[in-house]
């Protein structure tokens, strides 16, 4: 790397603060920049960060620079990835999955067109970043940014499961969301009247069973009831509510 500063930061031999100790802006010029050009694209981003000098001084690394950054054993051990519309390091959990692999992971060389959900969403003036309908996958949960409202939201299923480039509010609004509605409102009416109507056979039945056999009886397993014969349930009742063989005897002949 023959980066070298601008003369204006080798020349610059005051010292900011008043510690009269040792640091790289009170060394002569030529020793700044023989340093300066061995640290390397990572080295810039911290000496950028080290005090206003040299943010105002160092130029900000190109994306050449920083795909070399993203490289280094820190750009490895931080999981760090350059993006080309904010021209920063950022960590793998700001980028969609697809950013950082295939021609897109590091060193593969498609990494100059990679860049971050952030301006992905929001590209700077005059940049390409994601269109309405993109369907963005982060740790393998896909989401799309809604044709509608321009979000990044949940995608909304259409009547076949499928997902749709919509979000769920918007899919609502649309002509298929809301045939969509009005038949689940149906099925669910539908379900409303069957349950309601096995309850009034449930009910009749009860009212005849007590007008028969007496009042005393208690209906205490309704549900069980209803699925045995009324042979069965006749033959149960008479067992549970009167002892001795000599009635049933009777009975049965
Ligand atoms: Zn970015
Ligand atoms: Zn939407």
């Amino acid at each position: 790397m023959n980066r070298r500063l601008p003369s204006s930061v080798a020349h610059h031999t005051t010292m900011e603060t008043e510690t009269p100790s040792f640091t790289l802006l009170n060394l002569p010029g030529e020793i700044q920049n023989k340093i300066v050009g061995e640290v390397g694209p990572f080295g810039f981003l911290l000496l950028r960060a080290t005090c206003r000098h040299f943010r105002n001084t160092v130029p900000p690394l190109d994306m050449g620079e920083l795909l070399e950054a993203e490289c280094s054993d820190t750009g490895h051990e931080q999981d760090l990835y350059a993006c080309c519309l904010c021209l920063r390091l950022r960590r793998a959990s700001h980028f969609a999955d697809k950013m950082m692999k295939k021609d897109k992971r590091k060193l593969a060389g498609g990494g100059y067109s990679r860049f971050c959900m952030e301006c992905g969403l929001k590209p700077p003036p005059g940049k390409n970043g994601y269109g309405r309908g993109t369907y963005i996958t982060k740790n393998g949960v896909v989401s799309v940014v809604c044709i509608k409202c321009i979000r990044l939201q949940d995608p909304a299923q259409d009547a076949n499961g499928k997902i749709t480039q919509y979000c769920m509010d918007c899919w609502a609004r649309t002509r298929e969301g809301q045939e969509m509605q009005r038949q689940k409102e149906t099925e669910l009416q539908q379900g409303r009247e069957r349950r309601e109507k096995k309850r009034e056979e449930r009910e009749q039945r009860r009212r005849e069973r007590r007008a028969g056999w007496g009042s005393e009886y208690e209906d205490t397993d309704e549900e069980r009831l209803e699925d045995i014969s009324d042979d069965e349930r006749y033959y149960r009742f008479l067992q549970t509510h009167i002892d001795g063989n000599d009635w049933r005897d009777t009975y049965v002949s």
